[in-house]
């Protein structure tokens, strides 16, 4: 079944409901939100992009992305979505490997992406588009499970970015998913788009189509915690994803003034390490509003969720522990833990995490190496290491090249981060290991931090975990390097220290 049905739906249930804002602003109910995207398809299909075919998506979080992205779906086209705050090259070479025909773009990004590669761009805020939106609609056309919606391409933080095979099935699978395992999503809601829809964001598009609830792109078009607080006041309730470095600036700036965010219904984290004392800070201060879900593009969002209530759990024996963890597979898939061969481990044991069920990947686009090398038994090798509890909650530890031998003994750069940011004036910390002829490698540490010291980070560290995973080296930097989605970029930080 082609996603866009749920659009179609959701138009004729509740075709006058208020569906697309920028900001404040109303720009489009269902009804409209359909004809247009319906009318963008048409026009799609008038430019000869058949089913199947790929078409990019170029832009920054404007409302039309949807219109955009459904438009694609309805013709029986892929989108390609990129993330706007790519370099033109980087994106170029996304749009040819991908075949894409043609791209949307948002104003002033289709220059710099002509420049470098042949591509016929629309931008989306002029009137080439809104001739398109404005077309006699089509009907959509039929798609199959499996056939490709998305084509995502991950974010590269080890080497080229591949092509992940998303299917129709995959994402409605991954959409069900959530509305059991995440949070309950209602009309009178608003999805509200701060982090890139071209990322994990924009999947919440397609469940909050689902449910005929609101799409908000804030007007700055990206992460302003004041902005968000407003908008919790005027035009809530708000629910919205937030990778972990957020969370810790909205916890701040919600705290200097004096706000409770109110409007605020859920704030889903992940897509990276959340350490535990900013989890509860942010839970002190907000309440019972954060749902956490580990995913990857391989299995997108759906690959375990940390509730609500767990994740606001303050008594339940245990309670750290599940809180450091990242909760239990999800409904639609099974998780596991292999070792290198991949044979299945007992819960308690460190080795790779695998996942199947309908939200995995078939594949990378027109790469079988690397599916064959990620794909085993039907399993996906996520490249995350972690181990299972008995009662099936997961706890990440880092993504296996990240792992620290040190004497022959492995040592989790997480929990050395973990025990650092526990002191106060440490904002941020990255640990990682470095060659040392005598150990193999050694412990060391990347600090962001106000007024603190080598000698107080090394006593908090003896305070707090064995002795020989405390860092050897401290280096106090102004800030960490981080990718477009706000990952911290290790490899970038390997590449620093071989220049101290
Ligand atoms: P991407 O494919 O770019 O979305 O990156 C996915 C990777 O982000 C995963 O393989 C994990 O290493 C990491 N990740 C995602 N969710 C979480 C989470 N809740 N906690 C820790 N790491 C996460």
């Amino acid at each position: 079944m082609n996603l866009a049905h749920w659009l179609a739906r959701t138009a004729q249930v509740s075709g006058d409901a208020p569906a697309l804002f920028r900001g404040e602003r109303q720009e489009a109910d269902y009804a409209g939100f359909y004809r247009a995207a319906s009318g963008v398809a048409a026009a799609l299909a008038e430019r000869g992009v058949e089913p199947g075919d790929r078409v990019a998506l170029f832009m920054k979080n404007v409302p039309d992305y949807l219109v955009a992205l459904y438009g694609i779906w309805i013709c029986g086209a892929a989108a390609v979505p990129i993330n706007a705050k790519l370099h033109a090259k980087e994106a170029a070479f996304i749009v040819e490997a991908s075949g894409a025909k043609l791209a949307f773009v948002t104003a002033g990004m289709g220059e710099a992406l002509s420049d470098v590669v042949d591509m016929a761009c629309v931008n989306t805020g002029g009137d080439a588009f809104a001739a398109m939106a404005a077309t006699d609609p089509m009907e959509i056309e039929a798609r199959k499970d499996d056939d490709l919606a998305w084509l995502f391409y991950t974010s590269g933080t080890t080497g080229q970015p591949k092509g992940v095979v998303i299917t129709h099935g995959m994402l409605m699978s991954m959409s069900l998913a959530y509305l059991a395992d995440v949070d309950e999503v209602a009309a009178e809601d608003a999805a509200f788009y701060m982090a890139p829809m071209s990322h994990g964001a924009g999947l919440y598009a397609l469940i909050h189509v689902l449910k005929g609830a609101r799409h908000i792109c804030p007007a700055s078009g990206g992460f302003d915690a004041d902005e968000l607080l407003e908008a919790a006041r005027t035009q809530g309730p708000l629910s919205m994803f937030m990778a972990p470095t957020m969370v810790r600036r909205i916890t701040d700036a919600a705290r200097a003034a004096g706000d409770k965010a109110e409007g605020i219904k859920t704030i889903v984290y992940g897509g990276g390490p959340m350490y535990v004392a900013d989890i509860i800070d942010a839970v002190d201060w907000f309440g019972p509003k954060f749902v956490q879900i580990y995913g990857q593009g391989e299995c997108p969002m759906a690959i375990t969720a940390l509730s609500r209530e767990e994740v606001a759990d303050r008594e339940t024996p245990g309670w750290e522990a599940r809180l450091a963890s990242v909760g239990r597979a999800q409904s639609v898939v099974e998780v596991a833990i292999g070792d290198e061969a991949g044979n299945l481990l007992a819960p308690g044991a460190v080795g790779e995490i695998m996942v199947r069920g309908r939200p995995v990947m078939p594949g990378y686009w027109q790469n079988p190496d690397a599916t064959a090398k990620t794909i085993r038994d039907g399993w996906l090798m996520t490249g995350d290491m972690g181990f299972l509890d008995e009662d099936g909650f997961l706890t990440l530890r880092d993504r296996s090249k990240d792992v620290i031998i040190s004497g022959g003994t492995n040592i989790y750069p997480r929990e050395v981060e973990e025990a650092l940011l526990t002191l106060d004036g440490v904002r941020e910390v990255s640990v990682i290991g470095r060659p040392s002829a005598e150990w193999g490698e050694d412990v060391v540490a990347f600090v962001v931090a106000d007024g603190v010291d080598e000698a107080a980070l090394d006593a908090h560290c003896l305070a707090q975990i064995a002795r020989f995973k405390r860092p050897k080296a401290y280096f106090f930097t102004d800030d960490l390097p981080k990718n477009n989605y706000g990952k911290i970029l290790k490899t970038e930080l390997r590449t620093r220290l071989k220049e101290i």
